[in-house]
């Protein structure tokens, strides 16, 4: 099954409604990036939104501080109010990333638009905690890295904008333990939802090997 082709497009058939799931530091992120650059749609991440409402320290971003910090999921109205108005930019598509985590989100974005691939990395959770200890993300920009598998060029400096490299405040051990198993009972289940458009992928290899898996999956 091709992902795209002009024809679906030209047609007016949105094929470029795509989900990534995976427990926390399976590669979304780093893998939906490739795909969207790949795709020419955008990156959409549920998390980078929230961490920019605490940037901008919105009225919106004190309030929930806490909880993000704690990592403990935010209500499923004022997720989904702030991921609809970004998915509301893009009528062309989007890879989605961080949403949905329950069932209640899954019927929400059910309501808006079916995705029509979702993209799932399995990763056992004792990598997930390893590879979390490593991730650094920019004070300025909140671009990822880490500091073995995706280091910046200049070791604690962000290759975009200079800007200082520190740890998520919600990358502590039990913010991870919480976020990790909030996955396995809200999130995973979610899977089934959408057996028909499932694609599977081993999350546990390097970028460029998951990258590969995907890409031949997907057919891109
Ligand atoms: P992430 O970067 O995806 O790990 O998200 C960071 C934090 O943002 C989470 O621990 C939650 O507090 C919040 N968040 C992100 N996505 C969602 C979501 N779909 N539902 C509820 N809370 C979310």
């Amino acid at each position: 099954m091709g992902i795209a082709t002009d024809t679906t497009r030209r047609a007016g058939v949105s094929w470029m409604n795509m989900l990534i799931m995976g427990p926390q530091a399976s590669g979304k992120g780093t893998q939906a990036s490739i795909i969207a650059k790949r795709l020419g749609i955008p990156h959409l991440a549920s998390g980078d939104m929230f961490r920019n409402e605490l940037r901008s320290e919105s009225e919106l971003g004190q309030k929930l501080k806490q909880k993000i910090d704690a990592g403990i999921l935010i209500d499923d109205e004022t997720t989904w109010e702030l991921v609809k108005a970004n998915l509301e930019k893009h009528p062309e598509g989007w890879i989605l990333d961080g949403f949905p985590r329950t069932p209640k989100q899954a019927e929400m974005l059910d309501n808006y638009g079916v995705p029509n691939r979702v993209v799932a990395l399995k990763v056992p959770d004792e990598i997930c905690v390893e590879r979390i200890a490593g991730r650094r993300i920019c004070k300025i920009c909140g671009h990822d890295y880490h500091i073995k598998y995706k280091p910046p060029k200049v070791e604690g400096k962000c290759d975009l904008d200079d800007g200082q490299l520190v740890q998520r405040d919600d990358d502590n051990e039990d913010a991870v333990r919480n976020r990790l198993l909030q996955y396995h009972e809200l999130t995973a289940p979610l899977l089934k939802h959408y057996r028909d458009v499932l694609v599977v992928i081993n999350g546990n290899q390097g970028i460029e090997d998951v990258r590969k898996e995907i890409e031949e999956k997907l057919e891109l």
